[in-house]
């Protein structure tokens, strides 16, 4: 007998990630290389003996350093487990059957997936030629029954963002009761130009639609722990208080989020290296043929269409995991010289066809 789950749930995928294996050169999800530092590991460790306690639901001391950190008060911060639970959250808090989510796409496969969990319907802008999240397109889609849009700057996969000006002219087309979330997973690995500077936090206070997300999966790199916050105003905030999984944040994950900030600095200095080296990485890239878009992340795009599935399994082969989209690229995530190198090395043998 079929039990009564929701039938309509059974057409939509369930995310899966990519496999990993021993020895391989994991380039597939965007993480950094390097463990946490000592002084995040001594707060994990110290962590542990208090875990036959629930964790801080409130996450008062997490929140209240993050709110310091940002110019912002307490009540327009709520964290969560890992970003993508935010994301989540926020469908939840805004849309249900008949909604629309609007997004660019290609974009980070969570927005459809839950917006499809929730039964309202996705609506899918392409991106520009460049790339970049179509922001004229999105405006013209917006309708009367749109819910919620997301904005991902820089944009997962291809790594690309918009212009200040554009999203700023955006946020403006935007209606007022409408939540735009601008999801900055990368932030810390944006230099961007001048016409791509934004103070996020400005924006914020300007427009109380605005929900900026971030994480410490990236450039923090607790990708294990899961640990993300938004920050928005505190009629959203409170929305996305009530429908938070209680303690779904581990005593764990908030003390290391804790000394991350703490170790800020010495963290923030690391995506320098990442930074050279995706210049590198898109340079030989692009010398090899390949059509790399510019990228604000830590991994770049390569748009590989109907090759896509062969050359992502002929990388694998190769002892090197990349993500692939099907029929149109692969991400490969940007860490340190010698796993660059690997992965450099493979593109180079496709490139002149002797893989
Ligand atoms: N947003 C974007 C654009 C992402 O790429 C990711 C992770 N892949 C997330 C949100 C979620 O990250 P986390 O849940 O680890 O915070």
């Amino acid at each position: 007998m079929s039990l009564r789950i929701r039938p309509d749930l059974a057409t939509v995928p369930a995310y899966v990630p990519g496999k990993t294996f021993p020895g391989a050169v994991k380039l597939a999800s965007n993480e950094i290389i390097e463990g946490p530092l000592p002084s995040v590991q001594q707060a994990i460790v110290d962590a542990v003996s208090g875990l036959n306690r629930y964790p801080d639901n409130g996450m008062v001391e997490l929140t209240e350093r993050l709110a310091q950190s940002l110019g912002v008060s307490t009540e327009e911060i709520q964290t969560g487990c890992g970003s993508v639970s935010l994301c989540q959250n926020m469908i939840t808090v805004t849309s249900g059957v008949g909604d629309e989510v609007l997004f660019g796409w290609r974009s980070f496969e969570t927005y459809p997936l839950a917006t499809r969990i929730v039964g309202a319907t996705p609506v899918q802008i392409p991106l520009t030629d460049e790339l970049v999240y179509d922001l004229r397109a999105m405006a013209a889609a917006i309708t009367d029954r749109t819910r919620l849009i997301f904005v991902c700057n820089a944009n997962n996969p291809t790594g690309t963002v918009v212009e200040a000006e554009e999203l700023l002219w955006f946020l403006r087309q935007v209606p007022a009761d409408i939540p735009v979330i601008l999801d900055e997973a990368y932030v810390e690995y944006m230099r961007p130009t001048d016409a791509q500077r934004y103070d996020a936090m400005d924006l914020r206070r300007r427009f109380p639609n605005l929900v900026v997300l971030r994480t410490f999966s990236k450039a923090y790199g607790l990708a294990g722990l899961r640990v993300g916050y938004a920050v928005a105003d505190p009629q959203v905030i409170d929305a996305l208080r009530r429908v938070h999984v209680p303690f779904s944040v581990s005593t764990v994950a908030q003390r290391a989020a804790i000394a991350s900030l703490d170790a800020g600095a010495e963290l923030l200095e690391r995506t320098d290296t990442v930074v050279a080296e995706r210049t590198r990485v898109r340079d030989e890239l692009v010398a090899l043929g390949y059509r790399v878009p510019p990228s604000q992340s830590n991994f770049v795009w390569v748009p590989l269409g109907e090759s896509t599935a062969d050359f992502a399994t002929a990388c694998v082969a190769a002892g090197v995991i990349v993500r692939p989209f099907a029929g149109d690229g692969v991400r490969v995530t940007v860490t340190d010289k010698s796993e660059n190198d690997t992965f450099l090395d493979f593109a180079r043998d496709w490139a002149s066809g002797t893989d």
